[in-house]
């Protein structure tokens, strides 16, 4: 298969390593083909307009009082709604990410405890996108295909004089912070932020902000935060890692060999979006696959917060 090369250069996110680290064939249709389900993904999309609300927030609250930067972020917020209408029955309206907004912004456990990083802008550094290089891999052509990995850093940040990189978790489930702790992206972050600031960092933090519909009893609206440090010989051995990865997903994507691997079928999420295409018979994926029940993957880390 094809390699979406860009200037002949390859570029993986963390989302390119979890498809191929999970289910290939999902890699395929993903990365590859760059096709994805038209269906509704409200917590995909507000989750996106929380990230731009707090990167109002980063850029304006160290020079201006809470109350002004919050009607900033309201307002951000109002302009994200105008481009993107959540489903009638689903609870992420404009008004509720409002109410998730002012809440965490007077949640005592999400109280700013560290200094910003300032960018060569002079402003604090914020949803930073990054491309570092990781390697370069020789080809059986004898092409040489630099690769880089590329994504956004929500929040680097100084607690005291340590370097650490504070990352915005919305979801409706609270399932702790286990899956983070040997999280392939979050170390990556680290690896990317070392490379970018020359300075080692501490560790990851993640903000976790559990948003459920409403309800007479439960708590609709909760946070969380979580400090996890990571050795300097954990980040190293990320690269390493990721430089093997990287010689397998060029490997088996010019030998084709990108196998369904259904343990993933129906994850803790719901079924996988592929799940229609797979369920056919080979001759007539790719039909479907090109059909209006899927769309050009346009999502772009360098590009999009
Ligand atoms: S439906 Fe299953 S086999 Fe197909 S891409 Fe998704 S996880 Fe892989």
């Amino acid at each position: 298969m094809t390699l979406p090369l860009i200037d002949g250069a390859l570029f993986l996110d963390a989302t390119a390593f979890e498809k191929y680290t999970t289910c290939r064939r999902s890699f395929q249709y993903y990365f590859l083909h760059k096709r994805e389900s038209v269906g509704q993904r409200p917590a995909l999309e507000a989750g996106a307009i929380f990230h731009e609300a707090m990167l109002v927030r980063r850029k304006l609250e160290h020079k201006m009082s809470l109350e002004l930067y919050e009607l900033a972020q309201e307002g951000a917020i109002h302009r994200c709604y105008q481009g993107w209408t959540p489903p009638l029955d689903d609870f992420r309206t404009e008004s509720h990410l409002i109410d998730v907004i002012r809440a965490y912004n007077r949640s005592p456990i999400m109280q700013n405890t560290f200094t910003p990083l300032i960018g060569l802008d002079g402003e604090p550094m914020a949803e930073v996108p990054f491309a570092e290089y990781l390697m370069t891999v020789t080809t059986a052509n004898d092409w040489d295909i630099p690769v880089y990995w590329c994504g956004r850093l929500d929040y680097p940040t100084l607690w005291g004089d340590e370097l650490w990189n504070l990352d915005y978790k919305t979801t409706t489930m609270d399932n702790g912070f286990d899956e983070y702790l040997n999280n392939h992206a979050q170390i990556g972050y680290l690896w990317a932020l070392w490379k970018k600031t020359k300075k080692l960092p501490a560790g990851f933090a993640i903000d976790l902000v559990l948003w459920r519909k409403p309800s007479a009893k439960g708590k609709g609206i909760e946070f969380k935060r979580h400090r996890e440090r990571i050795e300097r010989t954990r980040i190293e051995e990320w690269f390493n890692t990721t430089c093997m990865i990287v010689e397998d997903i060029i490997r088996d994507s010019k030998a084709n060999r990108l196998p369904m691997e259904t343990a993933w079928c129906k994850g803790k999420w719901g079924c996988c979006p592929y799940l229609d295409i797979c369920k056919l018979p080979p001759d007539n994926r790719q039909l479907l696959l090109e059909s209006a029940f899927y769309k050009d993957v346009t999502w772009n880390p360098l590009r999009q917060p």
